[in-house]
This record gives C-alpha cells, structure tokens and sequence, in this order.
C-alpha cells in the first residue's frame, strides 16, 4: 500500500467563466520514508499539487489516497482532523501568528489536536532548533532563518508522518536556507516523509527524487540512486507513534483558553478600534438602565399618588355654579348633605361612604403662617384614603360628634409652620379658632395639580360649624366593594341622586361622579406607555451598538483571514474558528456592558440626587441589560465567526 497515490488528479479553477486547468492527469505515488523534492517554472501548478497533497485543497477530479484511505471528499473537519495528526507544513512564508511568542507558536497545533504536555514538548523542539533562548520571542523580532526554524518546530509537535514544505528556503540567506535543509534531512533519516517545493536546483539536488512539472503536467520523475518512476526503498523503519486518542467533540479548556488570549491579543493590538466598537455598547446599556430607571421612578412616583386615592373610589361632587354655565344663570346649585352620605351607603355594592369638605384658610402657629387647604373630614378617611399617621394619631368618632378642636397637619405644612419643632400637641390657630395638632399625615407626594401634603384635616363636623359655617358637603367619597362592582354602584348613585334632586328627565345632572379606578388605570397606562417607550428607545442605542460590534468583528475576521487559514492549516476545526471569534465579540460586548452598567448605574443616580427625578435602578433591569449586551454581542459576531469559519484554508491563506 503506498502512502501517497495520486490517480487521473485533476484541479480546474474557473476564471472570468472559462475553466483553467492547473492540474492535468497527473499521476503520482510517494512511498513513507521517500524526501522528493517538486520542481518546475513558476505558475505550473506546484503550490496547488503540494495543497492538495496536505489536504488544504480538494481535487477537481481524480483521486487521492492517503495512507491507503481516499481522502479527496473529505470534509472540513475530518481533513483537520487528518491533518492534526499525520501532516506538518512549513510555509515560503514561515506564517507564524504575529504578536504572538515563538512558544505559543509552536504550542498552537498542540492545542487543537489535544496533545498532553505541550509547553515541555515545544520547549524540547525549540531546543532542537536551537531557539531556547528565544522562545519568548515574537515574529518580527526574529530573523527569517529564525522564523523558518519555528515553523519547523511547529511543524513537528504532532509528530506528523509527512512534511510538506514549499519553498521553505525561498525566503531565506544561503547559510540560513543550509540550516533549514539539514533539519528536513534529519527529519527525514528520523523516518519522517517530506515533500519539499523548491525552483532552485541545488535546494532540489538535496532530495533523493526529483519531480517536475511542466503546466499542471508532470514531465520528469528521478531518484537520484538511479531507481526509476520514483520507486526508492523505504530505509527508515516504521516510526512508533505515541498514540493519542482524538476526539472531535467539545472545546477543551486548552482551546478555550487559547482562543480568549487571540481575542485579546487582537483586541489589544487594535485599541482605538475595540474601544469605538464597546463604546456603542456602553451608550446602549448606559440608556438602557437610565432610562428604565427613570421609568421605574416616575411609575412608583405615580403608583403612590394613586394609593394615596384609596381603592375601588368614586368621588361625587355637585356641578359647581362656574361649571354649568346656561345652569348657573338659572341659578340652581346643588348641594350634597348626610343624607345622601346615608341614602348611598344603603346602596348594595357599597362598602364604605365619607364626606367631606375643604377650603383654602390661613393657619398660624407662633409668628409663623401658611395658607393651606383645610379639610373638614370623617375618621372613615383615616383607612378610605391610606392615610393612617405616622406620627400621632386620627381622630375618633367621639371627637367629630362633639366638634373637638383637634387637627391632623401634612408633612409639608409641619415643615412650614414648625420646622424641627415635634408639632404633636401644639396649638395652631385655623380661621380664627384655636386647634390642637394631635398627628401627622403620612407623605403623599405632589400631585399632578397641587401638594398633597399641604392639608390640615380636621373633625368634619367641626370645621361645618366652625371654620365654613355652613352643613353642606363638598365632596362624597363612594368605595365600592370590589372593582367589578363600580359600574353598578355608579349607576345607581346617578339614578339615587336625580331622584334625591327631584331632577324632571330633561335636565341634566347637577352633580358629577368621578370614577377614580378608571383614572388610576389611566395613570398607570400612561407611565407604562412611558416606560415602554423609553426602553424601546433604548433598545434601538443598543441595536446600533450590536451593528457596530459586528462591523468590527467583519474587519477583525477579513483583518485575519491569514491567521484563520494558517490554524486551519495546522488542524484547527471549525468549531475553534467560531468560538474564537464568539469569544472575541463577546468580551467586546461584556467589557462595554460592565461598563454600560456602571455609566446607567450613575447618571441615575445623578439624575435622583441633582435634577430630582425619581430614578430607581432594579437589579432586573441591571441583569437584562448585561444579557441583553451579551446577547447582542454573540448574536452579532455570529454571523462574522461563522464566515470565517467557513473559509477553505487554502483560499483564507491566500487572502489578500
Ligand atoms: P507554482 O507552481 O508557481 O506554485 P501555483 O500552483 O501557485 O504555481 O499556480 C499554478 C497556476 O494556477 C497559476 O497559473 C495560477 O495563476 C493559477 N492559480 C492558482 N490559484 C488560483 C486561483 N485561486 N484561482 C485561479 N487561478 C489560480
Ligand atoms: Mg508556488
């Protein structure tokens, strides 16, 4: 079984539509042991020989047989596999990965086919070489004949069965280009098969058989000990082989490792370039986490405005002589009293029912003064409104019956009459009679319109009698039981109260019945519209960060399509292509969003602490927009990271 057979080998590439023939027919075999040596003019076809021989390049027709297995059709992944094991190439180029050390160099192969102790190997073949005391080194701080020297290095780690090398000396001085030469005769007396394209005759003079093209056609066939038709005795005796089993799946922590260091060698190398790119990021993140920050505030700010109303409410108020217009000429004013307070709580569906009155007075305490709004209610309010206090204590029931002159005072008005003065059972002068504050009122917040916490209450009853000295209420405050009893509840207090106004059927309400469910739900929509809005806009900043992550990493993977096909070429699978380049747009989309976050995470706070907006940053919304950054990042470097794992090696290694 010879190791090598070519069989009718044809490869044609098709240029500008018509067909070019490189290879033509050719017919050749390659005994283990063999060192032959390819020649001929520029242009007839040895690179693309060699490159289908190392498995880089599929024939167009014909076939190949490798150690005895027709490898022609393999795929990707099998022929990296294949060359991993049994194949090492030294290149006219010497394509070493640049920034990279000499020892990480030659560890790179190792990587890929799983080899175990690999520093200890690539130190042991630098030293072969004779580049111990280089092997921190990084190609351009290394002479040709050096360079050379690390491919041949590189090229031994897997303890490949054949070596192909074109014009490994093409590139060199003389006396370097003799160095490289007697490494490959070592080689090949060590048993090792090498196929050597050179144009140089006495490079070629070097092997024992010589081979030469002549338009993609072999034309001559010597071996120098005069054998015929290149059939020489094999003299070496069949190498042992440290048997390493292979498998394909999974990326070992080894690869991993390797590939996040290219990612930030890369990275590294391109500073300007990475930071633009996370800077995207960094704003899309940033805005994301603001601006559901700011969302959340004013959603809370509102969500306590509106539990400050109660639940399940309606408010009933008369329609005011200002409101009707035509109706206040005909001067009628309505007016509610305790009887409708009684004649609506009678109603079915109806839990609890408060009235109440307000005006605008003076209040005074000591030299100090503000005018506030005064409200004349019952101790129902106390749990109605949510407004038990937090300092002191409500008035009883006992209190508004006897008209005691007790009063209750907002955060806001205690600030202005007291300041750190305890206001508890102090006496404040309301109108012109004298109260005694027995509590505080939880804080509200500012309401759309005025300051919630700028009320004094005060014992219904007394304030009828003594403070606006007439009965009638002002506002008649209706909870339901539940929300799905509101609408019947609504409808039977319009059809109670015409009836308690004796209202004839052409006359319209002369009151009116606020639903405050439905302003709440209102409300609620709206800053939920608002959020929405400022996350989608958000959302877009991050979208535009993701498209700018992917246009690096487009650059990053033509930037390097070299490098792609040389890992490839030394036995890469794709799967090592794609995650490094995942690898690469993750860390670039995880920086900026760590950083994203951070920036969010401040301009909140800033905007809670100096512009007062009420900003409230959830570690939710942190969470997302950092798997949100993340995602964007893989999401977009997928599409690049599968582009350059697709590349043929051979086409990646010619890319320009
Ligand atoms: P050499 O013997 O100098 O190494 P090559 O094998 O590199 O020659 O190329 C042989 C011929 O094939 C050349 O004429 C070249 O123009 C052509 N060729 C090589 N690669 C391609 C390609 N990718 N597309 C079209 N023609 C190609
Ligand atoms: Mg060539």
């Amino acid at each position: 079984m010879p190791f090598i057979e070519l069989r009718g080998l044809v490869r044609s590439y098709c240029v500008g539509g018509e067909e070019l023939r490189v290879l033509k027919d050719v017919n050749l075999t390659i005994e283990e042991g063999e060192f032959v040596a390819i020649m001929g003019p520029s242009g007839s076809g040895k690179s693309t020989l060699m490159q289908i021989l190392g498995l880089l390049d599929r024939p167009s027709a014909g076939s190949y047989r490798l150690m005895g297995q027709d490898v022609s059709r393999l795929s990707d992944d099998e022929g990296a596999a294949l060359r991993s094991k049994t194949i090492g190439f030294i290149f006219q180029m010497f394509n070493l990965l640049p920034r990279t050390s000499t020892l990480d160099n030659v560890i790179l192969p190792m990587i890929y086919s799983r080899a175990p102790r690999r520093e200890e190997r690539a130190r042991e073949l630098l030293a072969d070489v004779g580049l111990q005391d280089r092997i921190f080194h990084k190609p351009n701080e290394l002479s040709g004949g050096q360079q050379q020297r690390v491919a041949v290095a590189r090229a031994l780690v897997n303890r490949p069965r054949i070596i192909f090398a074109d014009e490994p000396t093409g590139n060199l001085a003389s006396d370097q280009a003799g160095d490289i030469l007697r490494q490959l005769k070592l080689l090949n007396q060590a048993g090792i098969t090498i196929v050597m394209v050179t144009h140089e005759p006495d490079i070629a003079a070097h092997a024992e058989r010589i081979i030469r093209l002549k338009d993609g056609e072999i034309v001559s066939d010597q071996s120098r000990d005069g054998g015929r038709d290149g059939r020489t005795a094999v003299k070496a005796p069949p190498r042992t082989r440290a048997a390493e089993p292979v498998s394909a799946a999974g990326l070992t922590f080894a690869q991993f490792r390797e590939n996040g260091g290219s990612a930030l060698r890369a990275m590294a190398a391109n500073k300007l370039r990475s930071c633009l790119s996370m800077l995207g990021i960094l704003i899309g993140v940033g805005a994301v986490i603001a601006m559901l920050a700011v969302g959340q505030g004013a959603q809370k700010a509102i969500e306590s405005r509106i539990s400050g109303l109660g639940s399940n409410l309606l408010s009933l108020r008369p329609e005011g002589r200002n409101v009707g217009g035509v109706r206040g000429a005909s001067g009628s004013v309505s007016r509610l009293n305790d009887g409708d307070v009684k004649a609506i709580a009678a109603l079915p569906g109806v839990l609890r029912v408060e009235g109440n009155v307000q005006g605008n007075e003076q209040v005074v305490y000591g030299d100090k003064n503000a005018n506030t709004q005064v409200t004349g209610v019952t101790p129902l309010y106390e749990s109605m409104r949510n407004s038990k206090p937090y300092w002191g204590r409500f008035f009883t029931d006992a209190e508004n019956r006897d008209q005691a002159r007790v009063a209750l005072i907002g955060t806001t008005v205690a600030e202005k009459l007291f300041g750190a003065e305890d206001p508890v059972d102090k006496q404040i002068r309301v109108g012109r009679a004298s109260f005694r504050v027995i509590g505080v009122l939880p804080k509200k917040g500012s309401g759309g319109f005025r300051d919630q916490d700028d009320v004094v209450l005060v014992p219904l009853v007394t304030a009828q009698k003594r403070i606006f000295g007439q009965p009638y209420l002002q506002t008649i405050n209706i909870e339901c039981e539940s929300p799905e009893a509101i609408a019947q509840v609504l409808e039977d207090v319009q059809v109670l109260m015409r009836r308690r106004h004796r209202l004839p059927d052409f006359r319209e309400d002369d009151f009116s019945i606020r639903n405050m469910a439905e302003l709440q739900a209102a409300l609620t929509g709206t800053t939920q519209t608002f959020s929405l809005l400022l996350g989608i806009v958000a959302g877009i900043s991050l979208l535009v960060g993701g498209i700018g992550i992917m246009n690096i990493m487009l650059v990053s993977v033509s930037e390097r399509t070299r490098e792609i096909g040389l890992r490839k070429a030394v036995g890469a699978p794709r799967q090592a292509i794609l995650s490094q380049f995942l690898i690469e747009a993750a860390v670039l989309s995880t920086v900026g969003g760590v950083a994203g976050i951070l920036l969010g995470v401040s301009v909140s706070l800033i905007l809670s602490k100096f512009a007062g907006w009420a900003a409230i940053v959830r570690p939710d919304a942190v969470l997302l927009a950092f798997v949100f950054s993340a995602g964007v990042g893989i999401i977009f470097g997928f599409w690049p990271a599968r582009k350059a794992s697709l590349l043929s090696p051979i086409e990646a290694l010619r890319y320009e």
